[in-house]
């Protein structure tokens, strides 16, 4: 088996738990992603998946959906409730179609989201995708630290705070905020935001775009506490972050 050359800007040997109880699509995918160059773990119940990220943290989990023991929803949930995995990125697999599902996925945090049946080649460049978000700054060339008064982006290190005081976003939230903070004072429709923050494409519906971005632009208010207030809406098209006047 030959290994290929990693792409910049990933970490080295990129390690991947891949959490699946039918064994012939955790095998195909476990096969993929290290052809690819990822160390691979593999888990088969929602307990287990949970176990395996206690010993060591991954830097990414494949997450099928429907687990024995606990549900990928309800193994997702309860990283997202640690501190420790709240930002640990998760690419969820679901068997099932319905749009509704999606929205689900996105609301409890998932990073991205694939459909079965999904190409293995697309799980890989979706996985590489994350990561890169993740160790870039969604895309974007590093060493930079965004603020707007006492609010502070380590976009590298994905590390927000408020008078240095650590917030607990999901990696979402922080992509969010790092899309508003990026071009401060300049509304944002929700389809851009959308595919900044979660890199969705263009086949999500209009009512899927403002369910998904308003409740998560709800969380990162309350999150955001007294600063919350500033990131307003803009009936009719958007949000954007206004930072009040005579604050750097
Ligand atoms: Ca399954």
């Amino acid at each position: 088996m030959t290994m290929k050359a990693k792409p910049k800007g990933t970490p080295a040997v990129p390690r991947v738990l891949v959490v699946e109880d039918e064994s012939d699509i955790a095998a195909l995918v476990a096969y993929q992603l290290t052809r690819d160059g990822f160390r691979v773990e593999t888990a088969r119940t929602g307990p287990e998946a949970l176990e395996a990220v206690g010993r060591e943290i991954p830097d990414l989990v494949v997450l099928d959906r429907m687990l024995p023991g606990l549900s990928g929803d309800e193994v997702l949930a309860r990283l997202r409730r640690e501190p420790a995995t709240a930002r640990l990125p998760v690419l969820m697999l679901t068997a099932k179609r319905e749009q509704e599902d999606r929205i689900e996925g996105f609301e409890l945090g998932a990073d991205d989201y694939l459909t079965k049946p999904f190409s293995p080649r697309e799980l890989v460049l979706r996985a590489r995708a994350i990561l890169r978000r993740m160790h870039e700054g969604a895309g974007i060339s590093g060493g930079r630290v965004l603020r707007a008064g006492p609010l502070r982006l380590d976009v590298d290190f994905h590390r927000s705070s408020i008078n240095d005081e650590d917030l607990d976003l999901t990696p979402t939230e922080f992509r969010l905020l790092q899309a508003l903070m990026e071009r401060r004072g300049r509304t944002q429709s929700r389809r851009q935001l959308l595919e900044k923050a979660w890199s969705v494409e263009a086949d999500v519906s209009d009512r899927i775009q403002t369910r998904t971005v308003d409740m998560h632009v709800r969380r990162l208010r309350a999150k955001l506490g007294d600063i919350g207030a500033w990131v307003q809406t803009v009936r009719g098209f958007g949000y954007r972050l206004k930072v009040p006047e005579g604050v750097e």
